[in-house]
Formats: structure tokens, sequence, C-alpha cells
């Protein structure tokens, strides 16, 4: 069992003969980014794109991720898990990009929809390549030559509902295979029965444990560390990520 608890400001990794996954950043409400990286292709997944993805990414890998990212699934709306994707969508039209990109979005993700068919229509004479957005939703999956998806439901919500009532925002883990390996996302989500299930087995699970302890209220928005814990122990190994950040 390999586990990680920290949440350093600096690289995450783990990786097998298969795959690298790497957390470049994450950290509650202000950015978060995972890449997986496919060693037998040099493909590359994004799960979220947070404020400043590109310039994370492009230290790691530089131009490569120019024509490499195959596919960016984001687990919901919310701006620190996809307010990276405007510049690296610019980043990707200046210089050149040649091949399609797909999206992966939970089904009514307005946020990430509008960014993508903005982009496209506002440069629809200078793009030199294709996006494409799918709507996942719970047991629906998107699979690419390299990156086979597969998308659980999860409960999240955010400052738009304002109520201790199940309204939901939309949101997604994915559970995605990368030839006989497994990488299970939880997204941000209370603890709920399909994180659980989209969890257990996996090679490794990235899980938010965005709270030291939970905050006394029933309007549970995120996972406690005990919780993600658990949850990371249905795996064969676990990564913690999307800690509240400690700034005076
Ligand atoms: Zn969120």
């Amino acid at each position: 069992m390999i586990f990680m608890t920290e949440n350093k400001e600096n690289d995450m990794e783990w990786e097998n003969d298969e795959l690298k996954a790497t957390v470049p950043f994450s950290a509650a409400g202000i950015s978060s980014t995972i890449v997986l990286y496919s060693k037998f292709t040099g493909k590359m997944m994004l799960l979220d794109a947070g404020d400043g993805t590109t310039r994370d990414l492009l230290d790691i890998y530089g131009n490569r991720i120019v024509n490499e990212i195959d596919v960016i699934a984001f687990s919901h709306g919310h701006f620190d898990h996809m307010g990276g994707l405007y510049t690296l969508l610019g980043y990707m039209r200046m210089m050149g990009r040649t091949l399609p990109l797909n999206i992966l979005i939970p089904k009514g993700c307005k946020e990430v929809e509008e960014i993508v068919t903005f982009f496209r229509s506002n440069y629809r004479e200078s793009l030199p390549f294709d996006i494409w957005y799918h709507e996942l939703f719970d047991g629906s999956g998107f699979d690419t030559d390299f990156f086979k998806t597969r998308a659980f439901e999860v409960k999240h919500y955010g400052l738009e509902n304002i109520t201790e009532d199940d309204i939901f925002m939309p949101a997604l883990g994915y559970r995605i295979r990368i030839g006989q390996s497994i990488v299970a996302y939880s997204g941000d989500t209370r603890h709920c029965d399909s994180l659980e299930a989209g969890v257990r087995g996996a090679d490794i699970a990235i899980i938010e444990a965005t709270h030291l302890e939970m905050p006394e209220t029933k309007r549970r928005v995120h996972l406690c560390l005990e919780e993600a814990e658990k949850v990371g122990k249905l795996a064969k190994a676990y990564m913690l990520i999307h800690r509240i950040p400690n700034y005076e």
C-alpha cells in the first residue's frame, strides 16, 4: 500500500510500468490539475485544469503538451477545476495544435461547455484543431485509442446551492484504464456509495481530502481526511489532494 498525504505546492507523483500520474498543483479553492502520462504512447490525459495548468505542464512536459494531450476530463464546473482551460486552448491554438482534442464534462456543466463553444465560434477561422466535448453521466464512458474512461456520479455542491437540501451540481468521478492499469479520480464530493464503487480495486486512486476534520454542518460538500483515507484504501494505492491551503 502506497499512500501520500502531503499536499505541498510541488509535484505529487505515482507511477508503474505503464503510466505516471502527476499532480503539479492541487489546493481547494485555488486550482487542481492531474496529469496521466501513458509511458508507451507518450499521450496525456488531464483530470481537471485549474488556474496555472498551462504553466505547470510546460514546466514538466514542455511543448509536448501542445499535441500530446489526448483528452481532458472535467469533474465539475467550479473555477478551481476549470479556470485554466481558456489559457490551455489559447496556447494550443497559438502553437498550432493539429490533433483533435476531446473534452469530457458532466452533463449540464455549463461552465466548461460555454468556454469550449465560445472558443470554437470566436476563433472559427483560425483554429487549427477540432475541439469535441462529450457530456457524460453516471455509468457512461468515452474511449480514445489511449484512455478508456468511465464516469461515476458523485455528490457535490457549492455557493450556488444555499440550502442544506440535496441539490447537487453536475459532478462526476472518473475511472480510467490505461493499458492494464486503472486510475480512479474522486473529483469533489461528499462521501457516497458510488465513490467507493468507482475507486475499489484501482491501481491508484486520487482522492480529494479537503477538510482536515469534517465541519459541524449537515451541508457536507467535501470529504475530510479520515473519509478520504478510508476510500483511498479501497484501491491498491492512493494520493490525497485538494487540501485547504494555509495562507494567513
Ligand atoms: Zn468543487
